[in-house]
Order: structure tokens, then sequence, then C-alpha cells
């Protein structure tokens, strides 16, 4: 990769650290339309998701207290615990392979930050404030009247939609009834309200001062990108060898740049890619518009600035399938096939039985001894069931249950069941089986373990 300059600094951090506030112009292009449908179908997804029902429950709903997730019609226990080990190994694999593929395109395309920033946020700007020329003008002059109620405006719609956007985001967790009705009782349901507030507070916080400053000093994807790119790499890049010297459209000896500057004026983090690739590349796509906006302008081919690799550029063969490629797709087929596996055996009842909290066994009058116990259902289907629960081992135990026992669908209860047999010979111990099954054909035997004093 070209080295950067040794004085190269952050754009957005002056002197002292003083901020540098960016004011990035919207280009028109191909990119840019490509990228605003997708950020609206992206957008709607993360709007949508929580309050629409799939499979009787919301799209997405992280239940804390009932300690599960109804993700996409899919309900996950807290005891599906390696289904998280699948995400993260999902999560990892994706991001390496895509990055050693296409640099950083998801910060641009796919981050919930800029995508917010570019498709909600910049055009409320522009529609409060003006064009970026005008809304720098305003910023550095004085707080008039103009000035102050712009900026209230502005304000005030970021602090709406900074509210909306932390509602949708508590029902990601509270689900949508839960979000309401905290919002509708905020004292009755301080967690949820706490929630809200804060999520609001922080979107708020980042769309009206932070911005940017989120991916370039916040952002650890941005830091190891580097080590996961490689030559063979697409990146937005500039074509240096066609695009200098730069000089003027009429100098003879120049290349085709004529530093006009319209990428960086574009650039949302406010840095100039002829310098070569840089941390701070989202990789959004701009200035490629910008640029072959100038070069249909100048009757020269586009791609002065273009979606390619180093090697590319340099006029090298670019090899796509490499051996980190491989590595990376053969971890992310790996989870998906051990996902798809996991899910194929899934069963559709979970059961454990435990000892209730307490005594652990008494005598009964009649010289019996009973062992109270408790059996965990967690029924994992989308319809209830009714349980029932037989002896299997030893014949003459005897037992007494609430049965039949109905567990509604996604749903976690416990029977409690009384073990009762005579006192037996060989030691304090021993052990039973009880058979569990249902309405629905499923069929299951639980071990337990039988208590008596000190035994015959
Ligand atoms: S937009 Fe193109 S021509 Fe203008 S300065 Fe950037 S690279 Fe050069
Ligand atoms: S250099 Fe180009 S692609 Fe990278 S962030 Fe700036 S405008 Fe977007």
């Amino acid at each position: 990769m070209k080295e950067l300059p040794k004085d190269y600094a952050l754009r957005t951090i002056g002197d002292g650290g003083k901020r540098i506030w960016m004011y990035p112009e919207r280009p028109k292009g191909r990119f840019m339309r490509w990228r605003t449908l997708a950020h609206a179908v992206l957008l709607s997804l993360l709007l949508v998701l929580p309050w629409i029902d799939v499979g009787g429950h919301p799209g997405i709903h992280i239940d804390i207290p009932g300690r599960r997730i109804h993700f996409l019609g899919l309900t996950l226990f807290a005891t599906d615990g390696s289904y998280l080990l699948f995400l993260f190994g999902f999560i990892v694999f994706s991001v390496f392979l895509f990055t050693a593929l296409f640099g950083r395109a998801w910060c641009g395309w796919a981050c919930p930050q800029t995508v917010f920033m570019e498709t909600v946020i910049r055009p409320i700007e522009r529609l409060v404030e003006g064009t970026p020329t005008q809304r720098r003008k305003l910023d550095k002059g004085p707080w008039n009247a103009n000035k102050i109620v712009r900026k209230g405006i502005k304000l005030l719609l970021l602090l709406v939609i900074s509210g909306a956007l932390g509602t949708t985001f508590t029902a990601y967790f509270l689900g949508r009834d839960g979000v309401l009705e905290a919002q509708l009782h905020p004292s009755a349901h301080p967690a949820g309200t706490f929630t809200f507030l804060f999520l609001t507070a922080i979107t708020f916080f980042d769309f009206a001062w932070f911005r940017e400053q989120t991916c370039l000093v916040v952002c650890p994807y941005g830091r190891f990108q580097s080590v996961l790119l490689d030559a063979n790499s697409l990146l937005v890049a500039y074509d240096e060898p066609r695009g200098e010297p730069r000089g003027k459209k009429t100098d003879p000896n120049a290349g085709d740049c004529v530093d006009c500057k319209r990428c960086l004026t574009v650039c949302p983090t406010g840095i100039d890619i002829r310098r070569g690739t840089q941390l701070e590349c989202v990789q959004c796509m701009a200035c490629i518009d910008a640029c072959d906006d100038i070069m249909g302008k100048l009757g020269r081919k586009p791609g002065l600035i273009r979606f390619s690799t180093e090697n590319a550029i340099a006029g090298e063969p670019t090899k796509i399938v490499r051996p980190r490629v491989v590595v990376y797709a053969l971890g992310l087929v790996g989870v998906l096939v051990a996902f798809a596996v996991t899910l194929s055996h899934r069963e559709p009842v979970e059961l454990r039985l435990t000892r209730q909290p307490g005594v652990p066994y008494m005598s009964l009058p009649d010289g019996r001894v009973q062992n109270p116990m408790r059996l965990r259902i967690a029924n994992k289907g989308t319809e209830a069931r009714s349980f029932e629960v037989d002896v299997v081992s030893p014949p003459d135990l005897e037992l007494v249950a609430p049965t039949p026992f109905v567990v509604g669908p996604d749903k976690v209860e416990h029977m409690p069941v009384f073990v009762l047999r005579q006192p037996w010979d060989g030691g304090p111990r021993t052990d039973f089986t009880l058979r569990i099954h249902d309405d629905k054909g499923f069929t299951k035997d639980v071990e337990g373990e039988l208590m008596q004093g000190a035994g015959k």
C-alpha cells in the first residue's frame, strides 16, 4: 500500500484538538443512486422489524427478562447459547471475507451510522440550513435571529428523530407492547424508560455533534481493516499513473486530474483520496461520482477514481481467489453448515428435572419417602403442548403431578412433581426415570435421583 506523508493527520481535528466541521456536498451519480436505494432498504428493515410479526412474534425481540430471542420466526432460549457462538463466528468470518474482497464497503453502504447520517440527517440539515456553502457561512456568522431559528429547528427535528429511533431501538429489547407501555407509564417501567432516554440521548449526541468522529476515532473496524486488506482487495482508489502530474486541461504534459478538488468537497470524512488508501475512507464512493462528473464535463473517460484494486491500478493482474479469501470463505461455510445441522437437530421441547429448593426429602406418616422435584419445560414450538408424566423405573415409584400440564408456545413453565417410594435397600440414594410425553407426539425420558435418610 502507498505510504502516507509524515504530516498526515485527521482532517476533522485541528490544532489543540479543536473540532473541524465537515460540510460534504452530495454529488449526483450512479453510486449515489444505488447507495440511496441500499440505505432505504436497510433503514426500512431496521425501523420495521421490531414492530411487525413474523411467526407470531416480533421480527426481532431480544427479550432479556424472558431470557429468549425472537429472530425472524425463530425463538432461541437462554439454553440455546451455542447459537450465539454461530452468530459470533458468522460475524467474524463475514467481516474478514467481506473486507478482504471489498474493503470497507460495509461502512459506506450498510453501517447504521452512515445510513442515518447520509439518508436522514444530512437531507434534513440541507432542508433547514441550506447547501454546504450556506451552512458553513451560517456557522461562521453571528448568532442572529436567522441562525438561532435555523439551528433551533434543526436540533428540534434531530431530537424528534432521535426519540423515534430511541423508541424503535428500545422496542428491540422490550417488544412493541412493552415499549409503548413504558412510554405511557414511565414511572412504572424505570428500566424501559431509562433505556429509551439513554438510547435517545446517545443518538441525538451522535447526530448533532459527534457524527463522522464515530467512524474515525471510535469504531474499531477501521483500525483493523488494514491487516485484512491487500493489493487484491477492491477499494476506492485514485488512478495515480493516469491522474498525475496534476494540471490544467490545456497543459499537454498534465495527467487527467485537473486538481478541481471536487473529490475532497464531497468526502464526508474530509480526506483526499489522491493521497492513497486511508483509514478514514468509509468507501461511500461519493468521490467516484464526483470525479466521473468532472471527467464527463472534460470529455475524458470516467474512472480516474474508481472501485478497483491496487494491483489493477498498477497494471498488474488482480487475484480474487487467494489464500486468505479461501480460508475466510471456508470458515464462513463451516459456521453456516454447523448452524444448519444444529438447527435441524433442535428438539421442540427442552426438559430439565431439578430438586425443589428447601427440604430434599421427607418421610410421610404411611412410611413412604417423598422427594419434591421440579420439571422445567421449555416449549420451543409454535403451538401449545399438553404434557403427561409416567414412571419408567423403578416400577414401584409413585408420582403426584398436576397433569395434563399445558405449556404455551415459546413459553417456559415449571411443573411441580412429587416422587414417592417405599424406603429401599442399598443406600440413601437411588436413580429413577420418568417419561414425559405430550399431545403432539413428543416423548423423552428424564433421569433423577431419589433420596431417603441414611437408608435401610
Ligand atoms: S475530482 Fe477528479 S479531477 Fe478533480 S481533483 Fe479529484 S481526482 Fe482530480
Ligand atoms: S475518499 Fe471517497 S469513498 Fe472514501 S470516504 Fe471520502 S468520498 Fe467516500
